[in-house]
């Protein structure tokens, strides 16, 4: 058996192998690549990850999983190997039952299908789009039919990014968290408008990145086992558990856009390098899914990186860098300015308090669009009833209506947007388990010391990859499921304090 395992260990350090050189194409892409470079590394990706596919999809693997599969039985679950092999077979399925062919397809038309949003955005066309959203759509129902046996069309298309969550579970989670959520978004917006018109003035960029910098190296961000470069979509990468890489990219006048995306991505980062090397190479060396991925970067950007706390230690420095934008500029008014509640159209700009009237809108018009309920071309106008419902506002174009955000038109309808609120929701409730373990967390936060918490992460979440799904680890961590009591109790103690509510 011992043999065994390490055959089916060098066959997955293979395809890993094939998807980090992606991963690493992909990097060069969103940073350094000329745009001449375009063509030639579309197809370079597009043989190195179909070659990924045919390895990981080879019936030697599947063999290798039978012949394992008793041996896993007799060990603990939590094992590295019994979670091994229980996680790879359930990929491996999941791979199984899509057809290559249709893989291909699906890859080759969001590829057109992002180039063309990506001209149709800045030229407010949905008309545009609109015939490619509906083969996106159409594509995406398809594959959501290679798994029969669904309660709901969307729950295939979850299960890929938040692996054994589906809509009969999601649904009233929201739905609660949404009914709320809205008296508390009133309660704020009813007081006197937040003026943050100081972090809209000049900041030099080099120095905007060198405080970022500094920050995420007190959160533990390693710079000898990752780097940060500038990008158009701050983003997270991973090329080994040593080699896990960010980016952002920076405003002069907009002091939230760099600091924050990188603390974000930051958060990202430090999950990913803390899964036990053990793992390395293998299916478990990754984040569990995206609404625990998403936890991560919510907590170091928000729970930490937006808190009183952090600001007591970090503020008199950002005043000592930027003395002519901030040295008449007190704590209070800074800290009021960066935790700014208002009803806006863009969710990536919106403030913790609305941000998941954003993302929970798009997931209900996804549901609606696969249901069947709701046509492509009625798409834009319910995008602006829902906005006008949900947050009070609506936009005058569809650019920063429903071609504000990419995943629709780059990826399948469907999947994508829970992992937003469902981070949100599990951030909260880790960090209030943290700091029920660790109360010292807060006065420790004050120092600008970060170890305990980061300490508890990486024990009780990160060095577990992907062993344990999503309800699992939840499990494991607090005791019970998913709540989100948590979060609410946060949001109305920090934003009940900041608005005198
Ligand atoms: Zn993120």
């Amino acid at each position: 058996m011992e043999e065994k395992l390490k055959q089916l260990k060098a066959r997955l350090r293979e395809v890993d192998n094939l998807q980090s050189a992606v991963a690493v194409l992909n990097w060069d892409q969103s940073t350094y690549m000329p745009p001449g470079g375009a063509p030639a590394r579309g197809r370079q990706m597009a043989t190195l990850s179909r070659l990924a596919q045919e390895k990981f999809t080879d019936p030697a693997i599947g063999q290798l999983l039978d012949e394992l599969e008793p041996y896993a039985q007799e060990l603990p679950y939590d094992s590295d190997q019994a979670s091994l092999i229980r996680v790879t077979r359930r990929d491996y399925e999941l791979a199984l039952k899509v057809p290559p062919t249709f893989t291909a397809e699906f890859h080759e038309h969001t590829a057109l299908s992002y180039n063309v949003w990506a001209e149709a955005r800045p030229a407010d066309d949905f008309a545009r789009v609109q015939p490619y959203l509906q083969k996106n759509l159409d594509l995406s129902r398809q594959l959501a039919d290679f798994y029969p046996g669904y309660e709901h069309i969307a729950d295939p298309l979850i299960n890929y990014s938040d692996y054994g969550m589906k809509v009969a579970t999601i649904r009233p989670l929201f739905g609660e968290l949404r009914d709320r959520l809205v008296p508390l978004v009133e309660a704020i917006t009813a007081q006197q408008e937040t003026d943050d018109g100081i972090l809209h003035r000049a900041y030099p960029e080099d120095k905007q990145l060198e405080f970022g910098r500094r920050v995420i190296k007190r959160y533990g961000y390693d710079f000898e086992r990752g780097r940060q470069d500038k990008t158009h979509h701050p983003f997270m990468t991973k090329f080994a558990l040593d080699d896990v890489r960010i980016t952002t990219r920076v405003q002069k006048n907009n002091l939230n856009e760099a600091l924050f995306s990188t603390l974000h991505e930051a958060g990202h980062a430090l999950y990913e390098l803390g899964i036990d090397p053990a793992l390395e190479a293998t299916p478990l060396a990754t984040g569990t899914s995206a609404g625990v991925h998403e936890s991560q970067s919510r907590l170091w950007e928000n729970q930490v990186g937006r808190s009183m706390p952090f600001w007591r230690h970090f503020y008199p420095q950002l005043q000592d860098m930027f003395p002519d934008q901030l040295h008449s500029v007190d704590l209070d008014d800074f800290y009021a300015a960066i935790n700014k509640v208002q009803r806006s159209l863009i969710r990536t700009d919106a403030d913790e308090v609305t941000y998941n009237l954003h993302v929970m809108l798009r997931f209900e018009l996804e549901l609606q669009l696969l249901e069947g309920e709701l046509a492509v071309a009625d798409l834009p106008e319910a995008w602006h009833e829902r906005y006008q419902m949900d947050l009070g506002v609506r936009s005058h174009d569809d650019r920063n209506g429903v071609l504000q955000d990419v995943h629709w038109f780059a990826g399948s309808v469907g999947g994508a947007f829970q992992g937003y609120t469902l981070g949100n929701i599990l951030a909260a409730l880790f960090f209030a388990k943290a700091l029920e373990a660790h109360p010292q967390i807060v006065d420790e936060m004050v120092n600008g010391n970060f170890d305990t918490l980061h300490r508890w992460l990486r024990q009780n979440i990160y060095c577990h990859g992907s062993k344990f799904t999503t309800s699992e680890l939840v499990q494991r961590v607090t005791g019970g499921s998913l709540t989100i009591d948590p979060y609410l109790d946060y949001l109305r103690t920090k934003f009940g304090e900041l608005y005198e509510l």
